[in-house]
């Protein structure tokens, strides 16, 4: 098998749990978006993808991120790493969505960086959904749930930025249901101030089915569909 054909199955693999996911949620298939996550793999995968019919895609550090968006325009970039406050006006001039907006700081630092590069920047907010996560050092970033209408606010009345939802990462080894329960309760509040934050980010290669079930709108998918990340974990 070629690279190319080896990712058409596994696409049309992950494709077939979506849709089942949606069938089983009584939900339509195109209110799921498909987000191949590329990190660590080459740009010719990226391609191979997009020539299968993916539109969006997601990368995790600042420099691989700039250099296969600049490669490969005419598809959408999206942004799922903690992004440092030094790096922001570098991901706003080339991510067409962020989605781990976790702190003010880093909200002023997105609006100036696109305001400069004359862009606009959907942002989501990255909630953490893990209560022993402190969010400081090896935790998995996010803002504590009851900040998020506050960001949320700031986020919505900055330039250069529209607020398009929230996104979270379900904690490691333990059930996903609830934690993607909790996100859903957090995005229905950030909808109730801001109707067009619409998008729910949630869902992994292990879990997509649980976060479809809550009502995840785009899945994060790696693994599935480009194979074993090495090293693992990034
Ligand atoms: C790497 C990554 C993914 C993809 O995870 P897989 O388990 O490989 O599908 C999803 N979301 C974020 C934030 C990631 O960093």
């Amino acid at each position: 098998m070629t690279r190319a054909e080896e990712l058409a199955a596994s696409l049309g693999e992950v494709q077939a749990r979506i849709a089942a996911a949606c069938a089983a949620a009584g939900r339509a298939r195109d209110d799921v978006l498909l987000l191949a996550v590329t990190k660590t793999w080459p740009l010719a995968d990226v391609q191979a993808l997009r020539d299968l019919g993916l539109t969006d895609f997601a990368e995790n550090r600042d420099q691989e991120a700039a250099d296969k968006a600049r490669a490969l325009p005419g598809v959408r970039w999206h942004f799922v790493g903690q992004v440092q406050t030094n790096k922001a006006a570098s991901v706003a001039s080339y991510a067409d969505v962020v989605q781990a907006l976790d702190r003010p700081s880093l909200a002023t630092a997105l609006s100036k960086g696109a305001v400069r590069a004359g862009r606009r920047v959907d942002v989501l907010l990255q909630v953490r959904l893990d209560a022993l996560d402190q969010g400081e050092g090896g935790g998995r970033g996010g803002a504590a749930p009851e900040d998020v209408p506050a960001l949320a606010a700031l986020a919505a009345s900055l330039d250069g930025l529209r607020l398009a939802g929230v996104m979270a990462v379900a904690p490691l080894g333990a059930d996903p249901a609830p934690a993607f329960d909790r996100l859903a309760e957090v995005a229905a509040r950030v909808r109730a101030d801001h109707p067009g934050a619409r998008a729910v980010s949630a869902g992994m290669s292990g879990d997509l089915e649980q976060a479809v079930a809550a009502g995840s709108t785009i899945v994060r998918v790696g693994t599935a569909l480009l194979g074993r990340r090495s090293p693992p974990g990034r």
